[in-house]
């Protein structure tokens, strides 16, 4: 079977596994003006956090103090995706905190948008340790939960921020500098990988390309309405 397909239908059976559990045994869809299949908003994210639980589904489990599920605006038009918790964060239980969080707070205020109003996770919920990279096993194992925190939030635009999330989201294993600055597609919604923060503060000289995304992002906020996705929340 090929390798997305597959992975596609995991992701899909992970989500009626737990549709099923809360007694929802169908789905409702309906037409937008734009033709495309607006999905019905049947989870909060309270209910996804809930579904992850106490998750020991990867290793990562072992080392982790807290899982970090993400924060912001349940309604979010903008959504960052990052890699996965540092310490802070581990400490803290909220994504982007330390360091590279703080410059990422300061990216988001460039283009006049405060940092509660965007919704920022992590590909990976619980902290590699060491900081290390995420391995496949892991990220697959939290993908169904990201895929849901997706579907609830309908965000217009995902910033992809750095390789991981970039690959990850896009299915790719194209490089993060031949990815950056342009629009993809992932379920009806736009991606625009960028820049992780962390790689800015040891390569701050690469600022610049980031904030022509940031601009990109901007434009294409203000030159779109909210692609209304609500209908049955
Ligand atoms: N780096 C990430 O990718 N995510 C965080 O939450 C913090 C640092």
């Amino acid at each position: 079977m090929d390798e997305n397909l597959g992975e596609m239908i995991s992701d899909l059976k992970t989500y009626l596994e737990y549709l099923k559990g809360m007694g929802i045994s169908s789905l409702a869809s309906s037409e937008s003006k734009s033709g495309n299949t607006v999905r019905s908003g049947v989870l909060t994210l309270a209910e996804v956090r809930e579904e992850i639980g106490d998750c020991k589904r990867c290793k990562l489990h072992r080392a982790r103090k807290t899982i970090v599920f993400g924060e912001g605006n349940e309604k979010a038009r903008l959504m960052f995706i990052g890699e996965g918790p540092g310490y802070d964060e581990d400490v803290q239980g909220r994504p982007f905190v330390g360091r590279a969080g703080q410059l990422l707070t300061k990216i988001i205020q460039s283009i006049n948008l405060p940092r509660e109003e965007v919704y920022i996770t992590n590909i990976v919920k619980c902290r590699p340790p060491q900081n290390r990279n995420p391995e496949p096993d892991e990220i697959q194992s939290c993908h169904p939960f990201l895929m849901m925190q997706i579907r609830v939030i309908q965000p217009d635009i995902i910033c992809a921020l750095g390789t991981f999330s970039a690959q990850t989201l896009l299915k790719t294993d194209t490089k993060i500098t031949a990815l950056r600055g342009r629009l993809y597609d992932l379920e009806g919604i736009k991606v625009i990988p960028t820049y992780h923060p962390a790689f800015l503060l040891r390569n701050p000289e690469r600022k610049r390309e980031v904030w022509e995304d940031m601009k990109k992002i901007a434009e294409w906020l203000n030159n779109h309405e909210r692609i209304k996705k609500f209908d049955s929340i």
